[in-house]
């Protein structure tokens, strides 16, 4: 089970077999007819009256809104699919769902919507918010997708999150954090290349700037070169991705021109994610790069440069997005806890301190372990780092005035550990009992 044309076989047939991978159960006791006058008519009347009376935001605690996450799609940029649309995009955003509950205890519903109209598509979202406490965007094709988010979040009273942006730029920031602590490099000072200017990069770069990276330092390369204010294409990037245009026009003080070659030339660090390798990124550039340098490749499946050719030119720390390398830089680590914080507490919005709170929570984790080349950032098994990341995700809601609900911190702490806890147990229980069949034997490597 080690080429990736057998997972592929497995998954198909795994897919059809189990017909999905979620189903939603009930998590109140029914053991006889009469229980159903509690959870429904007469009985359910009283909880409706009562958040008609006190008002909305009570229904976070009548219902299961409190810990409801909407995965929402239009299948317009699906995994290296491309736009394959809302059909196709299912089986991710259920696996993406699949991950929420079992990394942190999220209850996630994957809605895919037929709908291709930035507009129509936010007015969607917006009338499906009573439903849900928080919402997760996903696979929607940029620059669509930088003016959904913003949209959201401005007219939304729940957190949003699109997970292609904040997602990754959340693990990344962690992962460099880290990797300039072992080679003694301020992110104030350090020249960073972003290779890939769509919506890892430029969510990136807007961060990079929240936790203090120097925009002049910063060169962003697209597939047709360095980005700049006099590049020949500058007019159309206004007109047709005012987001690229803004780093276009701000960053690359220096006013480097040329290919992701000229870019890498002196950088302290190079985060690549642009599209699949390996020769995007070449050794020889990697040796062009300042002493200790930092390497971030991480298009999938095939990194832009092999961790072990970015090593041979020099490179003192490599990251990828796979797990067969350390070092991997993988979302798993940032959105099942920033949910499990953020519907704890109920809270009302995503800012930018609480995604800093989750970035340093992720990176003092590992440092507290014991950082070093390989190990820059906590594994996907490393159940502690979530808890502790949620806490800090929490708090800092909680600390701004963003929560609905206020918990001390040993209550939070109990609350998150349990309901990251609960999906695992859950499994061991249905698995145990053959509610859920075992995976074949040939499935393990
Ligand atoms: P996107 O389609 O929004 O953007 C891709 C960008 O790469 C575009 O700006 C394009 O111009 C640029 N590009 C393409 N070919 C290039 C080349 N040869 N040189 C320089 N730039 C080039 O995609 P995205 O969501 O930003 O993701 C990009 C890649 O990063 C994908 O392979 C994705 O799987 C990977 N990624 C990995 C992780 C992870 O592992 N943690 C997270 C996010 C994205």
């Amino acid at each position: 089970m080690s080429k990736e044309s057998d997972w592929f076989t497995i998954s198909l047939e795994l897919h059809r077999k189990y017909g999905g991978k979620i189903e939603v159960v009930p998590k109140v006791p029914v053991t006889r007819l009469e229980d159903f006058s509690v959870w429904y008519t007469p009985g359910v009347a009283s909880p409706s009256k009562k958040i008609y009376e006190e008002g909305v935001d009570s229904s976070f605690n009548y219902t299961l809104r409190w810990n409801y996450a909407a995965v929402v799609s239009d299948g317009t940029r699906v995994l290296g699919l491309g736009d394959v649309g809302p059909e196709a995009a299912l089986p991710v955003m259920e696996g993406k769902s699949l991950l929420f509950k079992f990394l942190g205890g999220v209850d996630a519903v994957p809605l895919v919507l037929r709908e291709r109209d930035p507009d129509k598509f936010v007015y969607v979202v917006k009338v499906l918010e009573p439903s849900f406490g928080a919402v997760n965007l996903e696979d929607i094709e940029s620059p669509k997708c930088f003016y959904v988010l913003e949209k959201l979040q401005e007219i939304l009273e729940i957190p949003v999150w699109h997970d292609d942006q904040q997602g990754t730029a959340l693990v990344n920031i962690a992962a460099l954090t880290n990797a300039l602590k072992i080679v003694g490099k301020k992110l104030s000072e350090v020249k960073i290349v972003l290779v890939g200017a769509g919506a890892a990069n430029i969510a990136l770069y807007k961060y990079l700037k929240v936790v203090g990276a120097n925009p002049k330092n910063i060169v962003v390369v697209d597939s047709k070169g360095i980005l700049h204010r006099d590049r020949p294409d500058i007019e159309v990037i206004r007109r047709e991705n005012p987001w690229k245009y803004a780093v276009a026009v701000e960053s690359n003080g220096e006013g480097v021109v040329g290919g992701i070659r000229e870019a890498m030339k002196g950088a302290d660090v190079v985060v690549a994610a642009s599209r699949p390798g390996p020769g995007i990124i070449k050794k020889e550039w990697v040796s062009g790069m300042s002493d200790d340098a930092i390497v971030f490749a991480e298009a999938n499946p095939i990194p832009e440069i092999w961790p072990w050719e970015a090593r041979e030119g020099g490179a003192r720390i490599v990251a990828t997005g796979r797990s067969d390398f350390p070092n991997q830089i993988n979302n798993s680590l940032g959105f099942p806890a920033v949910f499990r914080g953020v519907l704890t507490v109920r809270a009302k919005k995503m800012v930018d301190e609480m995604f800093v709170a989750a970035a340093n929570a992720l990176a003092n984790y590992a440092e507290e372990r014991g950082i070093h080349e390989e190990y820059i950032i906590p594994r996907m098994d490393e159940e502690e780092a979530y808890v502790q990341e949620a806490m800090a995700v929490a708090k800092k809601a909680i600390e701004l005035g963003l929560a609905r609900r206020t918990v001390s911190s040993n209550e939070l702490e109990s609350e998150i550990r349990r309901l990251i806890e609960r999906p695992k147990k859950y499994l061991k229980l249905a698995l145990s009992s053959d509610l859920i069949p075992a995976l074949p034997p040939q499935t393990h490597k």
